[in-house]
């Protein structure tokens, strides 16, 4: 499964690739363009615009209407429409920024690269091949794992016909 999201959607794009989905995303993308990469490239089309949404179905492109107004929320509509876990597998994460797999990366690498607290309290680093950046499960960690388990609780009071 691999989406392609519209301008609006730039944190739920950055929450999904965390999620490890492959999730196309720039925010000077016309609706035109949306609807053409879609298309070539067999992408769901991720919007909050309904005219576009209605556009690309009318146009027998596999588009998804996210209504919700939370990141949790949003999040909970995506997982139990498309069944993927609402749960962060940094083995298969994509880095938030570029949407390229991350990689473990050893810690006497980054040594003088991350700050000197981060580097002494972490042991597990990963990298992004394409843009270099750095991540690891900080303080901020918390955070992703309570909305993610709100999403969770969401998901399963949703119901949807299909
Ligand atoms: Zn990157």
């Amino acid at each position: 499964m691999k989406f392609i999201a519209d301008g609006m959607l730039g944190k739920l794009t950055r929450w999904l690739r965390m999620l490890g989905q492959d999730v196309k995303y720039s925010n000077q993308f016309e609706d035109e363009e949306l609807i053409i990469t879609a298309n070539k490239e067999h992408r769901v089309l991720l919007t909050r615009d309904l005219e576009l949404y209605q556009r690309a179905i009318a146009k027998g492109i596999d588009a998804f209407y996210v209504e919700g107004r939370t990141e949790a929320e949003k999040l909970a509509e995506l997982a139990k429409r498309f069944d993927f876990p609402l749960v962060i597998d940094l083995k298969r994460s994509r880095c938030p920024r570029c949407n390229t797999k991350i990689r473990p990366t050893p810690k006497e690498k980054l040594a003088g690269k991350v700050e000197k607290n981060t580097f002494i309290y972490y042991d597990e680093f990963w990298k992004c091949p394409k843009c270099g950046h750095i991540y690891w499960q900080g303080a901020h960690w918390e955070g992703i794992h309570a909305t993610l388990e709100k999403a969770k609780n969401l998901e399963k009071s949703l119901q949807f016909n299909f």
